[in-house]
């Protein structure tokens, strides 16, 4: 068997596209586009990088979006009221704030601060105690990109055996609840267990995100079975690769993504798409039209 390759830069072109049509009917109906703030503190590398791929697809699909750079040394008191200025300014509807934050500031300050309603990327204890509770929240966005995959590439869930390799709080841990909410049956595995390949070789479904350069060999996989890489390891040489050793598995999965060119590229389309939904949700909703209340 030759596995598909999933293109996760594919199923982004089309998110955008969806989106472009809803932002344009935002606007219309608010005579404003929806509004998104960055708030990066100090001058972490890897956090500019984000940012910016974050302010081009804004652009690209018209929400109005701006980056707060703070110095390094900005006081928690700052930081906490420029928060609590955004939540209340209307013309923001999500805030990222970006990480890792400098050593002397809180990672819970900045989670039990943002509004919910703002928190495009699942990071308050009440949207991860909403998704927990099969209540509606926002999601981490790198786990809503591999539930978007899996919806787009129209995989069963319900019933089949999903196993998840690493059990951080925005990438496994809620994927676990996401999967449970679709009926499938999860095993999250992580450094402690022994013997992986073991629960690997059952998945129906297995989604890698641990940050190991092509950990995942063929041998740990069954056959037909679906390979879902979130992992992003750079290469001495330059470049990145994934928690799978595409070659190989190739040869036995029905499908994997690609690294670069899977999940990647789908994790700030989705933070976007949450905070165009952020934005409905703040004016009550999208209003039905005639056809579309007619046809449920
Ligand atoms: P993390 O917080 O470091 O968590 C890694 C997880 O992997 C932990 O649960 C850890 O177990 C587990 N693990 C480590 N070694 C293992 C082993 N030998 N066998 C099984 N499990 C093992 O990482 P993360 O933030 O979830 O990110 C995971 C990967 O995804 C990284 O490569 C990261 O760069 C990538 N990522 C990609 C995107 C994207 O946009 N595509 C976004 C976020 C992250 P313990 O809990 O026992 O330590």
């Amino acid at each position: 068997m030759t596995a598909t390759i999933i293109d996760g830069r594919a199923i982004g072109m089309a998110i955008r596209a969806e989106l472009r049509d809803d932002v344009r009917a935002y606007t219309q109906q608010c005579a404003l586009p929806p509004g998104l703030v960055i708030v990066r503190v100090g001058g972490d590398a890897a956090s500019g990088i984000y940012s910016k791929a974050i302010l081009r697809i804004a652009d690209d699909i018209g929400v109005k979006a701006r980056l707060e750079q703070l110095p390094a040394l900005t006081s928690p008191d700052e930081l906490r009221s420029l928060l609590l200025h955004l939540n209340t300014d209307k013309q923001v509807n999500g805030i990222i704030v970006q990480m890792p934050l400098p050593a002397h500031l809180s990672q819970k300050m900045v989670a039990d601060t943002l509004a919910m309603e703002k928190d495009i990327d699942g990071i308050c204890p009440r949207s991860a105690g909403n998704l927990f509770l099969g209540l509606p929240s926002f999601l981490p966005s790198t786990a809503a990109a591999v539930m978007e995959i899996l919806e787009r590439t129209q995989t069963p869930l319900a019933g089949k055996r999903l196993v998840i390799l690493g059990r951080s709080n925005v990438v496994g841990k809620p994927l676990a609840m996401m999967l449970l909410q679709k009926n499938a049956t999860v095993t999250v595995c992580h450094s402690r267990t022994p013997n992986l390949a073991t629960f690997t070789r059952e998945a129906d479904v297995l989604i890698a995100a641990v940050g190991r350069a092509t950990m995942v060999h063929a041998d740990m996989v069954h056959s037909g079975a679906i390979v879902i890489d979130v992992g992003i390891n750079a290469l001495p040489e330059g470049g990145i690769t994934g928690d799978v050793d595409v070659p190989s598995v190739r040869e036995v999965a029905s499908a994997v993504t690609p690294t670069p060119g899977g999940v990647g590229p789908l994790t700030n389309v989705l933070l976007l798409k949450q905070c165009v939904e952020a934005a409905w949700q703040q004016i009550g909703g999208r209003v039905q039209s005639e056809t579309a209340s007619h046809s449920h």
